[in-house]
C-alpha cells in the first residue's frame, strides 16, 4: 500500500467518526477518483459500518419492543378470550 492509499484509508475510517475538513475531503475525493483499490476499500468499509449500525439498532429495538409487545400480545389475548390460566 503506497503512502497516498494509507492516507486515504485513514481518512475513510476518520470520516465514519467525524466530519472531515474541506481540504481532507478534497484530498480524499481526488484520491478516490484515481484509485480503484481505495474506492473498493471505502465501499467495503461503508458496508461493514452500515451492518454494524443495523445490528446495534436491531438489538436496541428488540430490547425496547419486548415490553411493549408483551403487553400488546397480552391485551390481544384478553380481547380474544384466549388468555391462559397462569
Ligand atoms: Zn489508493
Amino acid at each position: 500500500m503506497n503512502h497516498a492509499c494509507k492516507q486515504a484509508s485513514y481518512l475513510a475510517s476518520e470520516s465514519l467518526d467525524r466530519k472531515l475538513s474541506l481540504s481532507e475531503r478534497l484530498r480524499y475525493q481526488l484520491h478516490l477518483f484515481m484509485c480503484h483499490n481505495c474506492r473498493n476499500f471505502r465501499k467495503n468499509l461503508n458496508m461493514i459500518h452500515r451492518i454494524t449500525e443495523l445490528m446495534r439498532l436491531s438489538d436496541t429495538n428488540k430490547a425496547e419492543l419486548s415490553d411493549a409487545m408483551r403487553s400488546r400480545i397480552g391485551d390481544r389475548l384478553v380481547e380474544s378470550g384466549c388468555q391462559s390460566d397462569q
